[in-house]
């Protein structure tokens, strides 16, 4: 094994993958290390609450590459490693093996690790968060001895959980502290819909509630227990409750940073020689007004991957790319363009009752994002709207006979 490359990327997922693929694809002929800390090639994440969870697509088909790929394009690969130390002075890396790394540019990849409860009960047997390969197989491994599940957290991760294991014929009760799902995410009309169809698919749907604990029995959880004293019986406990970023040993080395590290519009961090890319790179995204923020998405990972291999050769675009977003759940296929937080207005195009609508969100006027279900036209000509920020009244946007490709001005 060498002991120094030219570029070393921590984080095998997404954007240490997307990396990697666009420094070889500009013709980086420098060495790549790629140091991974679960064992597993790096795969898609987004089907593990979806299809990899229902059985209905193999771990070899959410591979984002054959294995073969990475020796083929010269991609060292150190998998099942965690880089515990970042020496930005001697620009090395170290293991929890203890093996030194020494870089020339560090790509620091690592997204983040579910967010756990804090209460009593939070890491018994049960209970799952949802990130790798490793913690669905082990929900498999459960789920033949499991009837009922309490799923913690109605965002997009829980929800898609929850629709899988619902069509498994299990008795789901998701528990929403906010007063509606998506509430971090979505407008209220889309969270009405998606509140509705779980219902329809026989989800007990509980919002406004808050957790007390996870009962236990027999070394095991057995329900959820909430304030008011009631609980909620689980064999098998989801909590999907957000992540927290995996970016402490780039911080302890001294890079500016938090909630994620910061970087600037080409994701270089405040270190020197040290990129930042994916779900826990803090940037500040014309998108929410320049404010800071950490996009959780594919996109974002593979676009600011594709920054900054383009900046190792010599390209400097700025990060710009238009965010967008997926999700499946039951036979309704959500995709988001555009970011809606902070949005002042939303316009209902198409009615919901027919499952195939689009929701668009207005800021001081102007169009900031689209949430269509069922309706990919709306998604791809939406696209130019957010991007122009076009002002159209609501009244015209919510008229579905007119495709939203002729209201672009
Ligand atoms: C269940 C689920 C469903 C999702 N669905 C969607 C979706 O439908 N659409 C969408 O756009 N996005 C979705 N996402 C989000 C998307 O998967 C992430 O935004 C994306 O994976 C981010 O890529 P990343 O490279 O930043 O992080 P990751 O893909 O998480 O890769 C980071 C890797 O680094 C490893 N790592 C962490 N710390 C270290 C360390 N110190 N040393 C070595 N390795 C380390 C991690 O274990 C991990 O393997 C979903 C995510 C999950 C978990």
């Amino acid at each position: 094994m060498q002991s120094h490359y030219d570029v070393v990327i921590v984080g095998a997922g997404h954007g240490g993958a997307q990396a990697a693929i666009a420094l070889r694809a500009a013709k980086f002929a420098g060495s790549i290390a790629m140091i991974g800390d679960e064992p597993e090639p790096p795969y898609e994440r987004p089907p593990l609450s979806k299809d990899y969870l229902s059985g209905d697509k193999p771990f070899e088909r959410i591979l984002i590459r054959p294995p073969a790929f990475w020796g083929e394009r010269d991609v060292a690969m150190r998998l099942g490693r965690r880089v515990v130390r970042v020496d930005p002075q001697a620009h090395a890396v170290t293991t929890d093996d203890g093996a030194t790394i020494g870089y020339g540019q560090l790509i620091w990849a690592t997204g983040g690790s579910p967010r756990r409860l804090s209460c009593s009960g939070h890491d018994l047997a049960g209970v799952h968060g949802v990130r790798t390969r490793a913690d669905v197989d082990r929900m498999i491994a459960e789920l033949p001895g499991v009837t009922r599940v309490a799923v913690i957290g109605g965002g997009y991760i829980g929800l898609e959980a929850a629709a899988v294991l619902a069509k498994f014929g299990k008795q789901v009760t998701v528990l929403e502290a906010l007063p509606r799902v998506l509430a971090r995410v979505a407008g209220v009309a889309l969270s009405r819909f998606f509140e509705a169809e779980h219902r329809a698919h026989g989800v007990d749907i509980r919002l406004g509630v808050a957790v007390d604990c996870i009962v236990e029995e027999a070394g095991r959880a057995v329900g959820v227990r909430l304030t008011g004293g009631e609980v909620v019986p689980a064999e098998m406990v989801i909590v999907g409750v957000g992540i927290v970023p995996a970016v402490q040993p780039l911080l302890d080395a001294g890079a500016e940073g938090g909630n994620g590290v910061a970087v600037d519009a080409h994701c270089a961090t405040s270190l020197s020689h040290v990129h930042a890319i994916g779900d826990c790179a803090l940037h500040a995204s014309m998108f929410a007004d320049g404010l800071p923020i950490r996009l959780e998405s594919v996109q974002n990972a593979n676009d600011q991957a594709t920054v900054v291999a383009k900046a190792l050769t010599g390209t400097t675009d700025p990060y710009a790319a238009v965010p967008w977003f997926w999700s499946n759940q039951y036979d309704l296929r959500l995709q988001t363009v555009g970011l809606s937080t902070g949005h002042d207005a939303e316009v209902l195009r198409g009615d919901p009752a027919t499952r195939s609508f689009t929701v668009v969100y207005l800021k001081a006027g102007r169009v900031v994002a689209l949430d269509c279900v069922n309706a990919v036209k709306d998604y791809v000509q939406g696209r130019a709207l957010v991007l122009a920020g076009a002002t159209i009244p609501p009244d015209r946007l919510a008229d579905a006979s007119v495709p939203l490709k002729d209201m672009a001005a």
